[in-house]
């Protein structure tokens, strides 16, 4: 894409500085993130249910979908449906970027006053979001949703989403709410706010825990997926985890020094006793098998924090690179701001994209 239009240096955007004069006529009421991975089933099953809530609603909106690296027809469906409903807007990935960085994506364009995030299978009901909008109206900066109750899910990811929430609530400086998943309504100002946070690792429901704001919860019953499979798979899952953990604590870190200052007093005891029983005649300790086992508990020990350490020292790594948090092939619906997100350390980037036609 060599002949790509100038796009004027924008102002950055902050909460302190919120001068989004350019656009406000064309600003939509509401903005609906919408992540798209592989979901050609699901597709005209969402347009309808959301277009149906959001009209209800009563105010203009966008729905803002982004297209992770889809390798099924959800691209061409999205852009048939565009072609009926303009509010209907497509940041399609250059490949799949995961879940996380595709909502990432969505609140670096979304245009609207507030702005909600949903996953495309119909999990979450779309019609929440127009509680979600009322709690907003009530003057709540945060609406998130969180899960009464879930049909349709393994005994083992019921069990496995609990104790996760769980170890993260132990864990982790932030109050992150039990049983929440990424659907919520946001504020324009809390967006912003978001917007600044530039890290590789994200874990989005913590990073909106983060932000602080008025935060209310309302309960809703997750329903089964509408079509197809989960595109979480226990190895995204266990990402997902590691990243929320190293983003939001360091106990990780810290437990290497608690088990080095438990192991250093017990084999200072064990040193004393092994003195008190060789001079007492006793050869208790003296075994090579003793030796070899303790030598091999010790590397294990080690070998875990270092990857502890690892795991963290790849995450400043990759934050350090500074690469890109994410690559658009193409965006229809807003400008092409084709370095918009791609050099995200700078807070130029941070501002409002401009509509252009496409
Ligand atoms: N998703 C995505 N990129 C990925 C994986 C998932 O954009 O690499 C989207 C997916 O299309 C869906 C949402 O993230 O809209 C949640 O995925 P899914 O419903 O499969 O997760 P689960 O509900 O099973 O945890
Ligand atoms: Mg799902």
């Amino acid at each position: 894409m060599s002949n790509l239009p100038e796009v004027p240096t924008p102002q950055p955007e902050t909460d302190q500085n919120q001068s989004e004069s350019s656009d406000n006529d064309q600003r939509p009421g509401i903005s609906v993130i919408v992540p798209i991975y592989n979901e050609e089933e699901v597709i005209p099953e969402l347009y309808r249910r959301m277009a149906a809530i959001l009209d209800n609603i009563g105010q203009t909106w966008e729905l803002v979908c982004v297209n992770d690296g889809s390798r099924d027809a959800s691209l061409s469906m999205l852009l048939s449906l565009r072609e009926q409903d303009a509010r209907v807007k497509i940041i399609n990935f250059s490949r799949n970027f995961g879940h996380q960085i595709a909502i990432t994506a969505g609140m670096d364009y979304a245009l609207g006053d507030a702005i909600a995030i949903i996953d495309a299978d119909l999990q979450d009901p779309p019609e929440l979001i127009g509680d979600m909008f009322e709690k907003w109206r009530e003057g709540y900066e945060v609406v998130y949703a969180v899960r009464a109750h879930r049909r349709g899910e393994s005994r083992f990811k019921l069990w496995t989403a609990s104790a996760f929430y769980r170890l993260l609530r132990r864990i982790t400086d932030v109050e992150i709410p039990v049983n929440t998943g990424d659907f919520r309504l946001i504020d324009r100002q809390v967006l912003l706010t978001m917007r600044r946070l530039r890290e590789k690792h994200r874990f989005m429901r913590g990073l909106s825990s983060w932000v602080g704001y008025r935060q209310i919860g309302i309960e809703y019953q997750r329903a089964e997926r509408f079509a197809g499979d989960t595109k979480y798979p226990l190895s995204k899952m266990f990402r997902l985890t590691l990243d929320a953990i190293t983003s939001f604590s360091y106990i990780p870190l810290r437990l290497s020094t608690y088990f080095g200052f438990f192991l250093a007093l017990a084999s200072l005891l064990g040193i004393v006793a092994t003195v008190v029983l060789r001079l007492s005649g006793n050869n208790a300790f003296l075994g090579q098998a003793s030796t070899l086992v303790a030598v091999l508990f010790l590397g294990g020990i080690q070998l875990i924090f270092l990857g502890i350490i690892g795991e963290y020292l790849a995450r400043i790594y990759d934050d350090v690179k500074a690469r890109p948090l994410y690559v658009v092939s193409k965006a229809y619906g807003f400008a092409d701001l084709s370095n918009h997100g791609n050099a995200s350390q700078s807070p130029a980037n941070l501002s409002e994209p401009h509509e252009l036609e496409e």
